[in-house]
């Protein structure tokens, strides 16, 4: 690994993507003395896949919603910009029968116990605390953000359901396909054991447990899940007061050389009573901080990669993860959140959210089977909608304008070999080749906490002011 070099104040530092990944490491490098910070982002509004909409004067994540008292930095610039949290809580399951084309609603628990007996909750209870001293035992490993050194544990490099079943806890399955699978983050037998163990730490377990449990409202606030209360993006923008933002940025060209990073681009520009037009630019930076999880194909259109670069780009998988939403009359969910349990196929919606329940929006969440989302996905996602919500006894709303559609190109991740084989150990040797660094989920796991802590080991890695005269 490079040593570090002091960096000048004065450097004109370029983050690309003002999504959780690019915001943080610019707030980062702010508090660090770092002024000439410009973070170019390609659509009209910041907060990446943290997108939130109000409706009926109130907020709906549409992205990334929660949060657990694990969510140290989070927090703490939460505090710091003073956005409001509230609770989120309460969670079912429904079942959906493709022959009578008819649904219900079962409960939770005794859907993640297999049973609602006495000794099956025993049983069950046995095996979450067996899960959290393992995961006790294992908590150095992951108090450092990033991989490097992974491969000493090769106990540790498999599948999650490889490690549950090495540890006696298969039986957990169900409980882990929730914040796992239907949170978009594939099936338990595809997805790398680190993952979830770095995601699913105590107070993440908890709250997950705790929010869905009956007694939710009567446990502190610290032991349950949490959500922005004016939305996710809505902290994000907060956050990107005290940055330099440019939105509808379009990258033509990066050019890495010896005196700097040369960037070609087109911006919007608004001309009096005409429509907007874009103009092209040009700047030129000391140092290139890519912060949006890109397929190696959109990287390689603007930028000449290395050869090192290139081969740990094309090693990394996505997961096409949608969200919809409608409004939908004459249905109002018993709890904020339904789980589809048994897990349904691709393209029919794992998860439906209403986070007012006195507000028709609801949101659905599917994942795509089609590895490049098109409108196709769409339709047939909608009309999946359209038959569960009517078998719940509700409608779409057609008379209302609201609908929307996000397909991601979901949790960029690598697989098993490269955790065994010191993938993540030549990305942290490649950082800052070329005045080039790299961050985001891939980096650590796709979800918030772990992207802004990752940023944050970058910048007090790489830049460190250069002491004056
Ligand atoms: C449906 C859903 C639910 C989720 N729920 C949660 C949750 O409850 N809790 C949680 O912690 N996490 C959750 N997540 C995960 C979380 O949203 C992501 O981990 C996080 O947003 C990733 O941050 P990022 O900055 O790496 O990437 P992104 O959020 O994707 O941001 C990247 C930014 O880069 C921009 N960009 C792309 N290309 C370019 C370019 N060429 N030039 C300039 N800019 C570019 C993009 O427009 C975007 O704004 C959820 C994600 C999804 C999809």
């Amino acid at each position: 690994m490079k040593s570090r070099n002091p960096v000048d104040r004065e450097a004109r530092i370029l983050i690309l993507g003002a999504g959780p990944g690019g915001l943080s490491t610019a707030h980062f490098l702010g508090r660090h003395g770092f002024k000439n910070v410009t973070v170019f982002e390609k659509l009209g509004r910041v907060g990446g896949m943290c997108r939130s909409v109000t409706e009926d004067n109130q907020s709906f994540d549409l992205g990334a919603i929660v949060i657990s008292s694990a969510y140290r930095e989070v927090l703490r610039m939460a505090r710091r910009v003073g956005a409001k949290l509230e609770r989120f809580e309460g969670a079912t399951a429904f079942t959906y029968d493709e022959t009578n084309q008819s649904a219900s609603y079962h409960d939770l628990l005794p859907y993640l116990m297999r049973g609602s007996s006495f000794s099956t909750f025993c049983r069950f209870a046995g095996l979450s605390l067996r899960y959290l001293w393992k995961r006790y035992q294992i908590r150095k490993i992951f108090q450092r953000p990033g991989w490097v050194g992974i491969d000493a544990h090769p106990d540790l490099c498999v599948t999650f359901s490889e490690w549950l079943d090495s540890n006696g806890l298969e039986d957990l399955d169900r409980l882990f396909e929730i914040p796992v699978t239907t949170f978009g983050y594939g099936s338990l037998d595809e997805i790398p054991a680190p993952y979830v163990l770095r995601y699913m730490g105590i107070r993440t377990f908890l709250a997950m447990l705790f929010s869905s449990a009956p007694f939710a409202r009567f446990l502190p606030s610290f032991l349950v899940l949490r959500r922005f209360k004016y939305g996710f993006q809505r902290f994000w923008e907060r956050m990107a007061w005290d940055l330099n933002i440019r939105l509808n940025i379009d990258i033509k060209k990066i050019e890495r050389r010896e005196e700097g990073i040369f960037v070609k681009y087109t911006h919007p520009m608004q001309m009096l009573g005409d429509e907007i037009s874009h103009a092209e630019d040009h700047a030129r930076f000391d140092y290139l901080i890519v912060a949006c999880p890109l397929l190696l194909k959109e990287l390689d259109s603007f930028l000449d990669l290395t050869e090192e670069e290139r081969w740990l780009q094309s090693k990394t998988r996505f997961i096409p993860y949608a969200v919809a939403s409608f409004e939908i009359a004459d249905l109002v969910l018993p709890m904020p959140v339904a789980f589809h349990l048994p897990l349904p196929s691709l393209d029919q919606p794992m998860i439906i959210a209403q986070q007012h329940r006195e507000n028709e929006l609801m949101a659905f969440y599917a994942r795509l089977s089609s590895s490049e989302p098109t409108e196709a996905d769409e339709l047939r996602l909608r009309e999946n909608i359209k038959r569960y919500i009517s078998a719940l006894g509700g409608r779409i709303n057609e008379q209302d304008d609201w609908h929307s559609y996000d397909a991601w190109l979901y949790f960029k991740h690598v697989g098993v070999e490269e955790f065994r084989h010191r993938y993540f150990d030549r990305w942290e040797e490649a950082q800052g080749e070329n005045r080039t660094f790299f961050t985001g989920g891939l980096f650590d796991f796709d979800y918030v906490e772990g992207i802004v802590r990752y940023s944050r080991h970058l910048v007090d890695r790489h830049f460190y002011v250069k002491a004056s005269g």
